[in-house]
């Protein structure tokens, strides 16, 4: 492990500023992804920023609008198993209960699970090339071992995907995340917050080098997914794996038809990956197989698979349409027992 300095930030415009005063400085919260990176010497930070004694940034908070506001400090847990969270948006509750283990749900904290890094096995190797670790060095995941790569927006630099699930059921939600940097707050839908690869493969999210996400807005519309919701997660084995394909999925249904519907796809992209066309394209039909197929088959729209992993792609459209059919049926993937039946 290389050298590096601690800073134990007292206030946001602190760790900010302490960002700021090093290019090679890192956020550190629960430290279950940072610090396993650290130790296989693939993230050399010289300066770590350690943000978990700043007041505030812990709490689930009401907003004005009706919404739900979680600070970025709040753990896993403490978000999946929260009253409030549970009851309006039991996706995201779902969603966090799907990934990991208990252990480190008690640790990781909701800014660290969104900004964790791919799981891509040549980025954890310092040995091997990988654009996203040295820019420039080649992607050998490519023509090697990828059955857990990406299957939709990849680029000719990078096919990782982004390994979070709790950030597949923010995207859903349509989920806000507010930050903060040396030129005050700003806030960045979800869907905008991950990127595609393209030829920046080593830059994940939109976030500033000098900026902290300080809490992620639930908002008071994705309350109505309520009743018809599921996360389906596929992978492995049943626990303490990540997802080869998982499907976060909310509709509203009125006298039979769907009146609104939300998909986002976790495993086969750099992003949580959906197509608002496909979930328009649910809008005002029955909650059949026949029209989820239809939207599954739009969702995966060009989607390409590699020597390991062509297989994803029609688990994912079938997975889409088992989720589907879950949540018009109002009986979500259990978490607790997660065998698919
Ligand atoms: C064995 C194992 C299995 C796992 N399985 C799953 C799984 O199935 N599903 C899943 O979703 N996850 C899984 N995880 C990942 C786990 O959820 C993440 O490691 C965790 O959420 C990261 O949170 P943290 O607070 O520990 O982040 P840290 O390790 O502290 O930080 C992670 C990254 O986020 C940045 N960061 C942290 N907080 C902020 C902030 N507020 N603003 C800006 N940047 C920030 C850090 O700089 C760092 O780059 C697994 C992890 C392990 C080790
Ligand atoms: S897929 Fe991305 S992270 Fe993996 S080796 Fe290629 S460039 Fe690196």
């Amino acid at each position: 492990m290389n050298r590096f300095s601690y800073v134990q930030a007292a206030s946001v415009d602190e760790a900010v500023a302490a960002l700021a005063a090093d290019a090679a400085a890192k956020v550190v919260a629960g430290g279950t992804n940072l610090i396993d990176l650290m130790k296989y010497n693939v993230e050399r930070p010289t300066r770590l920023v350690d943000i978990t004694r700043i007041p505030g940034l812990d709490q689930i908070e009401e907003t004005e609008g009706g919404g739900l506001r979680v600070g970025a400090l709040v753990p896993n847990t403490a978000v999946a198993y929260d009253r409030l969270v549970e009851e309006r948006y039991p996706l995201l509750s779902s969603a966090i209960l799907a990934g990991a283990t208990p252990q480190l749900r008690n640790a990781a904290s909701t800014g660290g699970n969104l900004n964790q890094r791919t799981r891509c096995y040549y980025f954890y190797d310092p040995q091997t090339a990988c654009n996203k670790r040295e820019p420039g060095t080649g992607c050998p995941a490519i023509a090697g071992v990828n059955r857990i790569h990406a299957i939709l927006g990849q680029s000719e630099q990078c096919i990782a995907t982004h390994p979070s699930d709790m950030a597949v059921a923010l995207a859903a939600l349509e989920a806000v995340v507010h930050v903060a940097g040396p030129s005050g707050a700003r806030r960045i839908p979800l869907a905008d917050y991950h990127r595609l690869p393209g030829n920046r493969p080593e830059i994940d999210t939109t976030l500033a080098r000098d900026e902290i996400v300080t809490s992620v807005e639930l908002p008071a519309a994705a309350q109505e997914f309520r009743a018809n919701y599921t996360y389906l997660k596929l992978r492995d084995r049943l626990s303490y794996a990540f997802a080869l394909v998982s499907v976060a999925a909310g509709l509203t249904i009125e006298s039979g038809s769907i009146r609104k519907a939300r998909i986002a796809l976790g495993g086969v992209a750099h992003k949580p990956w959906r197509r608002p066309d496909a979930e328009d394209l649910l809008v005002g039909k029955p909650a059949s197989n026949e029209t989820f197929a239809r939207a599954a088959n739009l969702l995966l729209e060009g989607a390409r698979g590699y020597e390991h992993n062509a297989f994803k792609v029609d688990l994912a459209r079938k997975a889409t349409i088992r989720a589907l059919g879950q949540a018009a049926a109002a009986t979500p993937q259990s978490q607790v027992d997660k065998r698919i039946r």
